[in-house]
Parts: C-alpha cells; sequence; structure tokens
C-alpha cells in the first residue's frame, strides 16, 4: 500500500512538471515576438508585432507602461500560432522597456519589450554613392576568423568541406574583421557581404539567399552583436556597409515557412513552377500575361518559395525587417535582392520608406537584365515605365555586358569598344545621370573577370580603368584582384572560390604582398592606385559631367568633366598604338595645356602629337584655365 501511494505520488509530480513543460512551451521559452525591439522616436508612426508560440493567436495583448503608444488592432489569420498586434503611436515613445501582458489559456505573462534609443545622426549610415569603391564578399569563403562556428550542432547543415563549391567552407564575420587592413589598403571603402542572415538549410546553405531566419546573423558567420563589431570597425576606419536583403522569396525551412501564419503568404502551384527569369516579360508591351504572371510567381528554386508581397501583413514584415536592420548596425546601403521580381507596388513602396526613414540609405535593385530599356525601367525618373519608380540605381548588367565583350571584339560598326559607347548612349533612357548604379566587372554569379579576359592582364587593367572612371558606383567582386579565374558553371558555384590565406594552415597568403605572385601584385597596385586616386576625387566621381567620342580603330575616348577641371579616359582596345585625334579634341580641351597620367603621374603636353601603346588604358587629369589666365592666347 505504502509504497503504491509513493509511486502515485511521483507519478503525479511528473504529470504536475510535463505540464508545466507544455504550457511553458506556449507561454515561456517557445514565444518569440519579431521584430525582437523597436526604436524610440522612429519616424512612421506603427509597428506590427508578430507574436509566435503555440495557440498564441488565442491570446490577448494589453500594453503596459509605452505612454502614447496603443495597440489599434490583434489578429490571427490562418494560423493559431501566430497573433498580430498593431501599436500606433511610435514616434512619440521615449527609450524605454515595457511590458506586453499577454493573456492565454487563464493565465497571464508579463513579456518585456524594448525601445531602444535611435542612433545619432553620427552613427547612422552615411550612404553609399559614385565616390565610393564596393568591394563584394562571399562571407562562409573569404576568410574563417573563428573555428569554432564551422560546425554548429543542431543546424541542418554540419558539415565541412573546402573541396566541395556547394559546401560549406567556415569562412566567417570575424575573419572579415581581421582583414580590414587589407581591404582598406586596396582602396576599398565599402563592403557588400552576400546574405549574412540564418540560413538553416539543409544543402547550399552558403550563400545565402535562402533566409530562414530574418532577424538573426547566420551562427556560422557569427552572432548579431558580431555584425553589429563589423559595422562598428568599418564606421571607426571611415568606411561602409551595405546588406544584401530579399524580398522575393525566402528558404523553405524558414521558421515562418514551416507553419505559415497566412496561406496567402506564398504564391502556389499545382506542382513545383520555376520563374522564367525573363525580366522582359515585364517591360514587354506584347507579352503575354501567363509570361508575365509566371516570371512573377514562379519560384527561384525548388527549396525558395516565392512571397506574395500583395499581402499586407507580409509587406510590413519584410520593410520593417529592412529598417530594423538599418537602425540596428547603422548600414549605409542595402542591395535589394532580384528586384524585378516582387510585386512592382511593393517594392516601390519599400524603397520609398526605406528613404524616407533614412534618407541617406543607398539603395541599389538587382536588375539582371541585357538592355539598357530593360534596366531603365525600374529606376526613378526613367522614360518608359508609365508607373513612378522609386529606385535609385539597379546593378548595371548592360554596362558589364558591354566592356566584357566590347573589349575582346575587333572594331566593327557596333562592336568593339564602340558597343560601350552605344549602350551608355542609351542613358537618356534613366530620364536623369545614372550615377547611383552599380557598375562591376564580376559577381558571385557570373565569370570571374579575369576569365572573361581570356586571362589577358592588359585587358584588366584596360577593364578597371574604365570601371574606376565610368558614371556609376564602381564594384569589385573579392578575389579578383588576385586574378582569381573560373568561368561561371552551372549555378556559378564554382566562382565562389575561397581566399588563399583566410584559413589557418593555408599554404598560400595572398593577403600579403609577398604571399602574392608578380602578375597579382602588379593587379592589385593598379586597382589601388586608381581607387587611392579615386578617394581624392569624389566630387569629380559623382558630379563630373561624361562626355564620350564615338570610338574609332577600337579607341574610346571619353571625359568626367566640372567645370573647372575634369579627366580623359584613353582606352586604346587595338592591338597597335594609336596617335590620339587631336583635331577632335581641340574643343574639348580648350583652356587646357598640360594633363598629369593617373598610373604613370607621367606630364603630357597638348601642343604636340602623342600616341597610346596597344592594349592599353590611360586617364589623363586637368585643370581648365579660364581665358583671363591665359595671356598670349587669341
Ligand atoms: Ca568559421
Amino acid at each position: 500500500m505504502k509504497d503504491n501511494r509513493a509511486v502515485r505520488k511521483w507519478e503525479f509530480r511528473f504529470i504536475v512538471v510535463l505540464l508545466l513543460l507544455v504550457h511553458g512551451g506556449v507561454l515561456g521559452q517557445g514565444l518569440r515576438i519579431d521584430p525582437p525591439h523597436w526604436y524610440a522616436g522612429m519616424s512612421g508612426d506603427s509597428l506590427q508585432l508578430i507574436l509566435c508560440g503555440k495557440g498564441v493567436g488565442q491570446g490577448r495583448v494589453r500594453l503596459e507602461g509605452a505612454d502614447g503608444v496603443k495597440i489599434t488592432n490583434q489578429k490571427i489569420l490562418s494560423s493559431p500560432d501566430y497573433l498580430f498586434v498593431d501599436l500606433e503611436g511610435i514616434h512619440r515613445i521615449k527609450p524605454q522597456t515595457c511590458t506586453l501582458q499577454l493573456e492565454l489559456g487563464g493565465k497571464t505573462q508579463r513579456i518585456p519589450y524594448t525601445f531602444h534609443a535611435r542612433r545619432t545622426a553620427e552613427q547612422t549610415g552615411r550612404g553609399v554613392d559614385a565616390s565610393d569603391l564596393v568591394y563584394l564578399i562571399m562571407p562562409d569563403r573569404f576568410a574563417n576568423g573563428d573555428t569554432t562556428n564551422d560546425r554548429v550542432a543542431g543546424m541542418q547543415q554540419t558539415e565541412i568541406d573546402r573541396t566541395n563549391d556547394i559546401a560549406r567552407h567556415g569562412g566567417d564575420l570575424k575573419g572579415i574583421i581581421e582583414r580590414l587592413d587589407y581591404l582598406q589598403e586596396l582602396g576599398a571603402t565599402t563592403l557588400w557581404l552576400n546574405p549574412v542572415q540564418e540560413n538553416d538549410q539543409p544543402r547550399e546553405s552558403y550563400h545565402g539567399y535562402a533566409i530562414t531566419d530574418h532577424y538573426r546573423i547566420d551562427p556560422r558567420l557569427g552572432t548579431n552583436q558580431d555584425y553589429l563589431a563589423l559595422a562598428d570597425s568599418l564606421k571607426k576606419r571611415g568606411m561602409k556597409l551595405v546588406m544584401d536583403v530579399i524580398h522575393n522569396h525566402w528558404g523553405d525551412r524558414h521558421h515562418l515557412n514551416k507553419n505559415l501564419p497566412d496561406s496567402s503568404w506564398l504564391h502556389r502551384w499545382p506542382a513545383f513552377t520555376r520563374t522564367s527569369y525573363r525580366a522582359s516579360t515585364q517591360i514587354d508591351p506584347y507579352a503575354s500575361s501567363a509570361d508575365a504572371q509566371l516570371m512573377k510567381t514562379g519560384w527561384f528554386d525548388t527549396h525558395m518559395p516565392d512571397l506574395n508581397q500583395e499581402d499586407p501583413v507580409l509587406a510590413r514584415y519584410l520593410i520593417q525587417n529592412n529598417i530594423w536592420w538599418v537602425e540596428y548596425a547603422g548600414l549605409d546601403g542595402l542591395r535589394l535582392d532580384t528586384y524585378a521580381y516582387p510585386n512592382e507596388e511593393f517594392v516601390n513602396c519599400c524603397v520609398a520608406e526605406l528613404t524616407r526613414v533614412f534618407p541617406l540609405l543607398g539603395l541599389v535593385g538587382v536588375v539582371w537584365v541585357h538592355t539598357v530599356a530593360e534596366s531603365a525601367y525600374w529606376v526613378k525618373g526613367n522614360r518608359l515605365n508609365p508607373r513612378p519608380q522609386a529606385l535609385p540605381g539597379v546593378t548595371d548588367f548592360p554596362v558589364y555586358r558591354a566592356i566584357m565583350a566590347g573589349l575582346q571584339e575587333a572594331e566593327g560598326w557596333d562592336e568593339g569598344m564602340r558597343r560601350i559607347y552605344y549602350t551608355l548612349a542609351q542613358d537618356g533612357l534613366y530620364g536623369s545621370f545614372p550615377v547611383n548604379h552599380y557598375i562591376f566587372l564580376d559577381n558571385h554569379d557570373v565569370s570571374r573577370v579575369y576569365a572573361s579576359l581570356n586571362g589577358d592582364l592588359d585587358r584588366m587593367k584596360m577593364a578597371h580603368a574604365m570601371l574606376m572612371t565610368l558614371r556609376g558606383i564602381p564594384q569589385l567582386y573579392y578575389g579578383s584582384e588576385l586574378l582569381m579565374g573560373n568561368h561561371a558553371g552551372l549555378g556559378a558555384t564554382n566562382v565562389r572560390q575561397d581566399m588563399p590565406g583566410g584559413w589557418p594552415g593555408d599554404q598560400v597568403n595572398a593577403f600579403k604582398r609577398d604571399g602574392r605572385t608578380r602578375d597579382q601584385n602588379e593587379m592589385v597596385d593598379y586597382i589601388r592606385r586608381l581607387a587611392l586616386w579615386r578617394q581624392k576625387n569624389g566630387r569629380l566621381m559623382k558630379e563630373g559631367q561624361l562626355l564620350q567620342l564615338v570610338p574609332e580603330n577600337n579607341l574610346y575616348i571619353y571625359f568626367r568633366q566640372l567645370p573647372d577641371r575634369g579627366i580623359m579616359v584613353v582606352v586604346n582596345a587595338a592591338q597597335k598604338a594609336a596617335n590620339m585625334p587631336l583635331d577632335r579634341l581641340a574643343e574639348l580641351l580648350n583652356g587646357v595645356q598640360a594633363m598629369k597620367e593617373v598610373t604613370t603621374e607621367s606630364q603630357q603636353l597638348l601642343n604636340e602629337p602623342w600616341a597610346i601603346p596597344g592594349k592599353s588604358a590611360r586617364i589623363y587629369e586637368y585643370q581648365k584655365i579660364t581665358q583671363l589666365n591665359q595671356p598670349g592666347r587669341p
């Protein structure tokens, strides 16, 4: 009898503990709120909180201690495991921690919720512009500064294999922080990292484009604090940070995708249906609606569900997340992935709101297209889209393609250097000077520039001379300064090589001069010289008027001009030397007596003929002397 009572007593205690644990799943550790905190005095009056937890949709929330802020709406969508709470009056609240009182199942839970002070003007991002030089890093492949986070228990992908293009390699934020001297010496002013948000996917999680938690840095790259440390280290150096954000899709293992708040959050098809990736369908006046629809609502990949931004609650979630990161890390810019894919009204609202909250924020949309018209369609002030656009700049694929092809072709009516000339001749479609575009020679999705140019160092220099002086914000891709090769294969997984010297035990350390080959040092030095020159000529790069001459004999000449000074860039893509066409320049260089070549620092007088060697580029800087200062000239 006594024994049985003891057993029952233990059974009772066990059941009580079990009930507490189950209950704890509802009200304790299992409850999550997005955003995890917000900012006091944030312009824009409303805030949408998502409470996530089993059955939480049955609850009701009251707000305590947040003067001026009130709850205007609480709702559940199709899943009972979310409660959406709308707050208003946010701009009035002082920095403080208030309390959310959640009443659920007869119990009340008090949940602290903090409104932090916003950053001061000095701590806020300064924006990204044409005086900057952006350096793109794939964080998993740059440097492994912390081997203890290579494998994180509990995550879907825990293996490391540096011999496998689609495996994780172990690079992280600490590795980047430790290499900032290298990047600053190279002349980079701004880092754009491929997405660093959590990607807890079972495969190919390294590239970052299948986000599974919008508010968390992937633990294999570091913590949110590490991201803040990177942002702060950059600020201290006068450098900048751009975050890669994605509105079109997320990873299928996203915590909200595993238990969707509402069925309308995704575009659904009877069977997996891939987008056509044909952005042309959006501007094509003759497109079938099925084609246009497929591009917009087909899935980017099997594990990347297509989001329906027409759902206002999802749209709010995505925009708030962008605002949260910009304020959290004092970001200077966002790179908006797959910009042509989401709902057009949504992306415009998103850009408009970000610009309103952060007037200096540098925003660039990725529009991977082949023509200037398709590019222009998405840009503010363009002459094609009947609906006004908000986006200040795009990734300039037409100029990229023109430079790559033009540098390798013999001259034809529209081939060779003329291809670049013709591409820029269409800039009028943008409606304003497209100085906020990212211009580039490669990125993580296309062949390495050195491969595209068939391993030709001379052409590499010509390409970089144009990259550093044409209109727009130049963007380098990590490792291309080291002449990394590789044509992009399927999925471009093979152009995401490890930086030599980024991993403990690497045989070669290319971060140091003596770890690089002679050619690598020549390229690094060339980029550095131009980058440092650009830093001293920011105004010219931002405001300098572009003027170009029709190329003859594959000799391309263009100018960037301010009223009192400018540069003349000469690219001779022919094999043999070319005489400068002084007669064509007379009008443009009126008032200029001598020029200095930027890469060699040699002087060039204008009263004597001179020639440009074959396969080379020259950048001449000059000051314009007014007529009054030129005694002796008629
Ligand atoms: Ca690591």
